[in-house]
């Protein structure tokens, strides 16, 4: 990346303008501290404070870390658990780890491109048809709403 005003003095490029980050620290500088503390450190926002948690607007959530395309509004409901809830990612886009932190065994959803965690999926809780939850940090995600 070079300095608009001052391309002579640009700091190295890299070989691609668009690389996505390879070291925490590099991560660190791309990311407000809280988004790195959910996305990189795997944390959990606070319940009932994401800006997505109510947001009925139809588009598609990307991922906040590296852009990628994740979750269509339409799969969004009303799930009352304070997180955005989604009950079907775009196809490929989300992986799934399993996580037995917490004393719990629960699914990770992490971000297929750039590894950064989403959040955790849920089964058989009987919200959809598609009875499943992919319970989802605001902070990891950013809608760009449809045109019009
Ligand atoms: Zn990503």
């Amino acid at each position: 990346m070079r300095c608009p005003r001052h391309p002579a003095y640009g700091w190295p490029v890299s070989p691609d303008e668009n690389a996505l980050p390879r070291t925490e620290d590099e991560w660190r500088v791309r990311l407000t501290p809280e988004e790195f503390r959910v996305l990189r450190e795997a944390g959990t926002e606070r319940p009932f404070t994401g800006e997505y948690v109510d947001t009925k607007t139809a588009g598609v959530y990307h991922c906040r870390a590296c852009g990628l395309e994740l979750f269509s509004s339409d799969t969004k409901f009303d799930s009352h658990c304070g997180w955005p809830s989604f009950d079907d990612a775009i196809p490929g886009r989300v992986k799934e780890i399993q996580d037995r932190s917490l004393g719990m065994a629960r699914t990770e959803i992490r971000c297929a491109r750039c590894d950064s965690h989403l959040g955790h999926v849920f089964h058989g809780e009987g919200f959809t048809p598609k009875d499943t939850r992919h319970c989802v940090n605001s902070v990891s995600i950013r809608l760009e709403p449809n045109p019009g």
